[in-house]
């Protein structure tokens, strides 16, 4: 493994960061080769084009310190690539998210226990404001004139918001047949919402081209993904600490480019390695939808190369064909005994259902996905229902009403009279 520090110049936008803006990273390094490169708006290694991610020198850090932090996702800011004094710039402090435990679904579906980490009650009701908090930590210390994003739905709320609430200039990319109130959502916070006729690869293309022509934009997914992605760390992190800082048995978790997953995998991993958390096996899960499942396809071929696909599915938030995480997806689940699987559209909505009427949970359909990925894993034996398990919310079902609108409804129109109402036959 080469560590070789590639030389700062006055090019670099690296040479104009103030001391510690990046909070206890010391450099992005190459997922595939190792190679080290300086923190800077990069994501791709100059090596070998792997994937860049942080790397850290990790500070001796206690339970005690982390609990007696804020209720939000910097209470962990010391394991993140943001500065030390990240609660003082206005963002949408998203995190420290219901973890709730679950046994009416758990009955349903006959899991001993089981809990819903219910992340649709963040800012912007999903768990992209985890992600974006942290890419606009590192577009601010970046000096990035434009807060940018390709996006499925999710992010671009996620980004129109918090651009908004930082007072930084806001474009949000998205596919034009997104669900309507997924660009309200956007819309309202932003003057720069742009539709794109293509699917979110054509999208997350064409943001890819923008981000190599224009100088100080911050692509939160693209040119600013290696910080983007170590948010998604908060997650595992809020989930053990929430056992009362154990690892869960199992964990289901939904993929659309699979940072997600790998994200948390690497959360746990490192509370083990800071002693947080005592060392047991667990396994991981990924749950896509069977109109866009190149990362199960791949799982259950029993081969390691993903197949992108053209995405058809009413679980638009994960309709990503290309996921670039998808290999690192593959390896996890693998590693831990866990299992990529996918579900019908049809079985989407029901589990949205379900789980709405056993918890008081209203999910979109990417927690519809996960929650029937589980149900699918018990009925298939590849989830150990006796094995503590959780299972991941990851936004809300008022953003993808129409998914279930023709599903649930008044149970009769009645006349606003006694009669009418016990003629109705309702109890
Ligand atoms: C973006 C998103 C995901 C998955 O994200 P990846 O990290 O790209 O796998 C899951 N659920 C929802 C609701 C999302 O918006
Ligand atoms: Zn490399």
């Amino acid at each position: 493994m080469s560590v070789v520090v590639v030389e700062t110049d006055t090019t670099n936008p690296r040479a104009g960061l103030r001391e510690g803006a990046f909070g206890n990273a010391t450099a992005l390094a190459c997922r595939e080769c190792g190679q080290q490169v300086a923190l800077g708006p990069f994501y791709a290694c100059p090596e070998c084009f792997g994937p860049l991610e942080i790397a850290y020198d990790f500070p001796r850090i206690t339970r005690e310190e982390i609990e007696a932090g804020p209720r939000n996702i910097w209470r962990y800011k010391a394991l993140l690539p943001v500065p030390t004094d990240i609660e003082q710039s206005p963002n949408m402090e998203p995190g420290f998210t219901r973890l709730l435990r679950a046994d009416n679904l758990g009955r349903e579906l006959g899991i001993a226990t089981l809990w819903v980490k219910d992340d649709s009650t963040n800012p912007t009701n999903s768990f992209k404001d985890r992600v974006v908090a942290c890419a606009l930590s590192a577009a601010r210390e970046l000096g990035a004139k434009v807060f940018a994003c390709p996006s499925t739905g999710n992010l671009a709320n996620a980004v129109a918001a918090a651009g908004a609430r930082a007072g930084i200039r806001t474009v949000v990319f998205i596919p034009s047949n997104l669900e309507q109130p997924k660009q309200v959502n956007s819309a309202v916070y932003t003057d720069s919402l742009v539709a794109v006729d293509g699917n979110y690869d054509d999208v997350n293309k064409l943001a890819s081209e923008i981000a190599g022509e224009e100088d100080g934009w911050a692509f939160v997914n693209v040119n600013v993904r290696p910080y983007y992605a170590e948010g998604s760390k908060t997650l595992g992190y809020e989930i053990a600490e929430q056992l009362g800082w154990r690892l869960p048995d199992q964990i289901v978790i939904p993929v659309a480019s699979g940072s997600q997953l790998t994200k948390v995998h690497k959360a746990f991993q490192e509370l083990v390695r800071l002693g947080l958390v005592e060392d047991k096996p667990y396994k991981v899960f990924g749950a896509q939808a069977e109109g866009c499942s190149p990362v199960s396809v791949a799982y259950k071929a029993g081969v390691d190369a993903i197949r992108p696909v053209k995405p058809d599915t009413i679980a638009k938030s994960l309709a990503i064909g290309n996921p670039a995480d998808g290999i690192y997806v593959l390896d996890i689940c693998r590693q831990t005994g866990g299992a990529v699987e996918d579900v019908t559209d049809d079985q989407v909505r029901d589990a949205i259902v379900l789980l709405a009427r056993t918890e008081g949970v209203f999910t979109e359909t990417a927690g519809g996905t996960t929650v029937a990925v589980l149900r699918k894993l018990v009925e298939t034996g590849q989830l150990d229902p006796e094995l503590e398990t959780v299972v991941i919310n990851t936004g809300h079902g008022l953003k993808t009403l129409d998914a279930i609108s023709d599903r649930v409804g008044p149970v009769a129109t009645i006349a606003p009279s006694y009669a009418a109402f016990t003629d109705a036959g309702i109890v």
